[in-house]
């Protein structure tokens, strides 16, 4: 049963050849069993995952059923769920328990999804392996033996939707945090337009740049997911009414004479990627071609700027947010001798190595004499890429690029905080840009892993970037059946 694609759950519940309790029992089972060797999850709610599905299984009986009625999801631990623990990964959230639900968490509840936890992160999200996580990375289900990062920082909703501990997740993507940890463990991921999807109740990390998403095995399914996700909040003041129209199946955007202009970029194509990379992806750009699509060069100068802005402008944004947790109103509180020393005491003991090195450099770059020469700067090299962006889409309605240079590394690879930043090289500029960008599987590499490609459209042309992401999909055809990534 959890080899199940949503779309063909939800025909399944529908018909009731399945219901919606059998398939929360068949994800719990899994998740007892896998769970200790994944750490996919942080916290498991079983029971509040049973009662979601009696619920659903009712609705269905009655016939009133919702748009996801009864789909077993993994909620990304940065959504508050309301009395169920939320935690961000780190040790001063480690026993927060929010009296509200998130926008996007309640979107979930009023569609019927059953809640089978809160998924694993890295600390803030800040990170690409999820080892910044106070509890532990998650594990890739590809290959487990090998103890592959399963990314980051979504790398626990990747590691759950992989090994068929849930049928869809949620992320969010500052820098490459839904589509990296996707193009790793063959999962579609969708960053969508900034301001499609609610930031409200999602803890913030970089605010201009976080963008809630959806995780799952096919683009159908990460569209369903978004379709639900999507609208405006009038709680999120960076919130969009612009509407977006997301129907599934989603229909192709190529064949039958339609005429589709497909850019690539040209100052990537000197960046060194894998040869499985770099083979892969001309192989899907020949498809799109032959399947019709007019493949074009376009140009974002600054494109390889895009990582130093970007580590400027998160961590400056970052230092600001993570203020608030001082001992006072959140979570951990370590007494010190007065206010001053509580907050020192509270916070040298309740964040990270990792989350500590952002604050430091993001106040560092936001100080009177530095101000000018990096922020400033770099948020000009923001507006470059974001004008350069608009610019090639004057000349083709969709642009892919790779999602990352290589299949996933060993958990245990001694990376310096550079070189982790470095893998971002790919995912930052759309972050940076505001613009939509899907990661889909483009094939399996000569060591079995999987790679992603990255389809990038126009600021709210997310449903286009998905549709061509769903021919990509279909000429890739990777097997990424829960079972089959790493048996029953
Ligand atoms: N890897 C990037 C970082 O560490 C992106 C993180 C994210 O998108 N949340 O900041």
């Amino acid at each position: 049963m959890i080899d199940l694609t949503i779309t063909e759950a939800l025909q399944k519940l529908a018909k009731r050849e399945i219901s919606a309790t059998e398939l929360a029992r068949a994800h719990i089972e899994r998740i007892e069993k896998y769970n200790p060797k994944l750490n996919a999850y942080i916290t498991t709610t079983p029971e509040r995952a049973l009662a979601d599905a009696a619920a659903a299984d009712e609705r269905i009986k009655n016939r009133t059923p919702r748009v996801l009625d009864g789909i077993p999801i993994a909620m990304k631990d940065l959504f508050a769920t309301r009395g169920i623990r939320t935690t961000a990964a780190s040790r001063i959230l480690e026993n927060f328990v929010p009296e509200y639900e998130s926008t996007i968490s309640q979107k979930f509840i009023d569609s019927g999804t059953v809640l089978l936890g809160k998924s694993n992160l890295d600390e803030f999200a800040m990170g690409t392996f999820s080892k910044t996580s106070f509890f532990g990375a998650p594990v890739n289900p590809w290959q487990l033996e090998r103890h592959l990062t399963a990314g980051g920082s979504s790398g626990g909703s990747t590691s759950a939707v992989a090994s068929g501990m849930a049928m869809g997740a949620t992320g969010t993507d500052t820098g490459g945090s839904i589509r990296f940890p996707c193009s790793i463990t063959g999962l579609v991921g969708v960053k969508p337009t900034y301001g499609l999807c609610s930031r409200w109740g999602c803890v913030a990390f970089a605010s201009s740049l976080d963008t809630p998403g959806p995780i799952a095995r096919t683009v159908d399914d990460a569209a369903l997911l978004l379709s639900v996700m999507a609208g405006h909040d009038p709680k999120d003041s960076t919130s969009s009414d612009v509407k977006t129209e997301i129907s599934v199946p989603l229909q192709p955007i190529l064949g039958d004479g339609k005429k589709l202009r497909v850019g690539i970029i040209r100052e990537l194509a000197d960046v060194k990627v894998s040869d499985d990379m770099k083979n892969l992806f001309e192989k899907r750009v020949a498809d799109l071609k032959s399947l019709g699509a007019e493949i074009v060069e376009v140009s974002i100068p600054n494109i390889l700027d895009a990582l130093a802005a970007y580590y400027v402008i998160a961590p400056a944004e970052a230092s600001s947010n993570l203020a608030r947790y001082d001992g006072v109103r959140y979570g951990l509180r370590v007494e010190g001798s007065d206010i001053y020393d509580t907050y020192k005491k509270t916070r040298a003991a309740g964040f990270g190595d990792e989350v500590k090195r952002r604050m430091i450099i993001g106040t560092a770059v936001l100080s009177s004499s530095s101000y000018e020469v990096y922020f400033m700067q770099a948020a000009r090299v923001r507006r470059l890429i974001a004008d350069a962006f608009d610019r090639a889409f004057e000349n083709c309605d969709l642009i892919v690029c790779p999602s990352g240079a290589n299949t996933a590394l060993p958990l245990d690879s001694d990376l310096t905080p550079l070189e982790y930043y470095a893998l971002d090289l790919f995912t930052v500029a759309m972050n940076l840009a505001g613009i939509p960008a899907v990661s889909v599987p483009c094939g399996l590499a000569a060591n079995g892993l999987p790679l992603g490609m990255q389809v990038v459209g126009r600021k709210f042309d997310d449903v286009r970037a998905l549709q061509l992401a769903k021919h990509i999909e279909q000429c890739a055809n990777v097997d990424n059946r829960p079972t089959k990534v790493m048996g029953k």
